[in-house]
């Protein structure tokens, strides 16, 4: 094991966001490639927002991306004795102070440096206070350097440098006695040892009363990455608002995991023109300081090719898994109905998602109750009854085959009745799906088997009789 130690702190208040899902990502791939720790931190201080269906929808989007964690998941609401050590530390190092300034006075005050053209900022009334009253309420402030500046070589954003003079002293305990945020990330990251944080861009003005923290508490500051956001197409923030953005939800609507994978990975980052990674290529050619700096546009058209591209070469059997419940959905059984592994050959080559794969197998289960009338009606009756007839004979004479034997078999039908084939192929396909829209025909014959073929022909030869 290598020294890099890397987490993921997603806040429980919703769902595992994608942008969420890149950053953990990001994090996991620098641990797998260098041989590190990835850690999994809940950051639920906020009680009022956090809960425990989101921890829980969080654990199993990951999971279900299969990134896999070596430490935790620890929850920062089992370390409160932890944190107030640490304030105390820093109290009694003089290093932080009780500030007993009313937040009427503080309003007071940022009202008045608003009016006057000055940036509302604590003036520091409790700096050097050298009273502690009895029983008056207080909080806690981080004595911050007052003079120059806070720099940190971001890996991913470069030098970045902030003015001391534009940070004030920070609480970092409440009156009730509760920690705040940056304390509480800052104790987290530097206990647990982390050498690399990688969050997104939104934690950039953290981090300066980030670093400043930890050198008051004599800790090693560890390298930053920060991640550009996601955008949605019209540039702004990615939100439900421009559509899905639980990784939950993508499961839900049939993509693989390993399709938003390889999206969320190339979502600002890239190797030379590659588009396909496998884990395992990830890994090998993951390099944080080739993530761009600008934040990128989520592109759902990418996402659904690189989908069909996962489910056109995936295998066929965990394919069939992965599809019984979006079959269920659709109130498929497949209990008496062909191979559910078949059904899936027939079909991997053009869905771009499992859910629209489930649409396409469902007259394998379900005979039609319907046809597609508008395709019909661009044959005549005559002709229609003629092909049902032939091909119901032909199939009724011939050992079923395989797909190759049945094509054969329809060239047969078509030769000796002069038909062209477009004249066969197409009654026949809406007689056994219902519409057009279906795999070739020899592959629909073979999976439904001649009897079931030979079923739903002589209905449909019915519904045209009747017309
Ligand atoms: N809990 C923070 C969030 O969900 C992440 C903090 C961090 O990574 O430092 O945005």
């Amino acid at each position: 094991m290598s020294e890099l130690r890397v987490r993921f702190a997603p806040s429980p208040t919703g769902y595992l966001h994608v942008g969420g899902a890149r950053t953990a990502l990001f994090n996991w791939l620098l641990a797998r490639k260098q041989g590190g720790t990835f850690i999994l931190r809940i950051e639920d201080t906020d009680v009022e927002r956090s809960t425990k269906e989101s921890v829980d929808a969080i654990l199993e989007g990951m999971k279900w991306l299969g990134l896999d964690w070596d430490e935790g998941p620890f929850y920062q609401s089992d370390s409160f004795p932890l944190y107030k050590e640490y304030v105390r530390k820093l109290l009694d190092a003089g290093k932080a102070y009780k500030c007993y300034c009313t937040s009427e006075e503080l309003d007071a005050k940022r009202n008045l440096a608003m009016q006057e053209g000055r940036k509302p900022k604590y003036d520091g009334t409790c700096r050097e206070r050298a009273d502690q009253p009895e029983g008056q309420p207080y909080v806690v402030r981080f004595r911050a350097p007052q003079g120059g500046v806070t720099a940190f070589d971001d890996l991913i954003k470069g030098t970045i440098t902030f003015p001391n003079e534009e940070l004030d002293d920070l609480i970092i305990q409440r009156t009730d006695g509760t920690p705040t945020y940056n304390f509480c990330v800052v104790i987290d990251d530097a206990t647990m040892r982390i050498t690399t944080v990688i969050r997104g861009d939104d934690h950039v003005n953290n981090t300066p009363r980030q670093i400043q923290l930890y050198e008051a508490l004599g800790f090693p500051v560890p390298q930053f990455a920060h991640v550009p956001m996601i955008l949605g197409a019209d540039k702004a923030r990615l939100s439900k608002r421009h559509g899905a953005t639980s990784v939950i939800s993508y499961r839900d609507m049939g993509y693989l995991p390993e399709a938003l994978l390889n999206y969320l990975v190339r979502l600002g980052w890239s190797h030379g023109d590659d588009e396909i990674f496998s884990s395992e290529e990830m890994i090998q050619k993951f390099d944080i300081g080739n993530v761009g700096r600008s934040a990128s546009v989520f592109n759902t058209e990418k996402l659904n090719w690189l989908n069909a591209h996962y489910i056109k070469t995936g295998d066929p059997a965990r394919l069939a898994g992965l599809l019984l419940p979006h079959l269920s959905a659709h109130e498929v059984t497949t209990l008496n109905g062909p191979d559910l592994m078949a059904v899936v050959k027939t079909l991997q080559e053009r869905a771009q998602t499992l859910e629209e794969m489930a649409e396409r197998a469902v007259f394998y289960y379900n005979a039609p109750v319907s046809y597609d009338e508008a395709a019909l009606a661009k044959f005549d009756k005559e002709l229609l009854l003629a092909v049902f007839a032939a091909v119901t004979e032909k199939l009724a004479s011939a050992p079923l085959g395989d797909v190759a034997g049945i094509d054969a078999l329809f060239k047969e039908v078509c030769t000796e009745n002069s038909w062209k084939m477009g004249q066969v192929g197409q009654p026949v396909r809406i007689a056994l799906s219902g519409g057009t829209q279906a795999p070739g025909i020899g592959e629909i014959v073979v999976t439904l088997g001649v009897d079931e073929t030979i079923r739903r022909i002589q209905k449909a030869r019915e519904h045209a009789a009747g017309k």
